[in-house]
């Protein structure tokens, strides 16, 4: 039975960065929506530029887009034996259109691990994350510093900026947040596949406690 985990939790609660490390634990391909929107945007596909009049606002993009990119993503190949989820679902109508599409195959979610931070922490940490320009590395900072500043430690890529982790995009970002995606929190935790994890650690304790509720998958 394939397996498809979901990480559930707000804009910086650390869903890349610890996707990051459980995609090679899990060997499971680490699907982001946010990654997969900033590609085609990258590649000026007409796809991404019309996420990135949404993206731009820190609204999210309209479902019947976003649910078609990423069930396409997780009908390719490498996706056969499931999928680290991050950034989808975000809304009622994502959930229910992935419960449906791995329903038709047999399937379900095997895990949601719902990371908790507090809004003031996740404003700091997304006023110092930084990408690196060729590999999609994030990095902090303060709390994960390159070891030369602005530049990728893996491949000497330029560390940016995102557009949309700007002061005025994030609080709108949490907003929606709160109102669109945090119901999705019941709709798991009903289904009993949710489990709560302590977000505001530092990055390996995180890990830890997400190592341990994967442990019975
Ligand atoms: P998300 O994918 O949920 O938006 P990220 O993984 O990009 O979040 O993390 C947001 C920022 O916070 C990044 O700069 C990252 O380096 C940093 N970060 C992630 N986890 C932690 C943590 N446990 N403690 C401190 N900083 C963290
Ligand atoms: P992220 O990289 O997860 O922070 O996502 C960046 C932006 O991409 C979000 O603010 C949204 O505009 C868009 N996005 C990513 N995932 C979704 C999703 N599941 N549904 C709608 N919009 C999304
Ligand atoms: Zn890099």
């Amino acid at each position: 039975m394939p397996t498809y985990v979901i990480l559930l939790g707000p804009p910086a609660s650390g869903k890349g960065t610890q996707a990051a490390i459980l995609k090679d634990y899990l060997g499971l391909p680490h699907v982001a929506s946010g990654d997969l929107f900033r590609y085609n945007l990258k590649h000026q596909t007409p796809l991404g530029l019309q996420a990135k009049t949404y993206m731009d606002r820190g609204a999210l993009v309209p479902d019947d887009v976003t649910i078609a990119m990423v069930l396409d993503r997780l009908a390719q190949e490498d996706c056969a034996g499931g999928a680290l989820l991050d950034g989808f679902p975000r809304t009622l109508a994502q959930a229910q259109a992935l419960d449906h599409a791995l329903a038709e195959h047999g399937r379900r979610i095997s895990r949601v691990l719902n990371i908790q931070v507090p809004d003031d922490v996740l404003v700091e940490r997304v006023s110092g994350r930084r990408i690196c320009r060729t590999c999609g590395e994030t990095y902090h900072i303060r709390f994960k510093p390159p070891k030369t500043p602005g530049v990728c430690d893996l491949d000497g890529g330029e560390l940016y900026q995102r557009d949309d982790d700007k002061p005025e995009t994030v609080r709108n970002r949490l907003s929606v947040y709160w109102k669109q995606t945090s119901p999705l929190v019941d709709y798991y935790r009903q289904q009993g596949v949710l489990v709560d994890i302590d977000g505001n650690q530092p990055i390996e304790d995180v890990t830890a406690q997400l190592k341990e509720a994967l442990a019975n998958l």
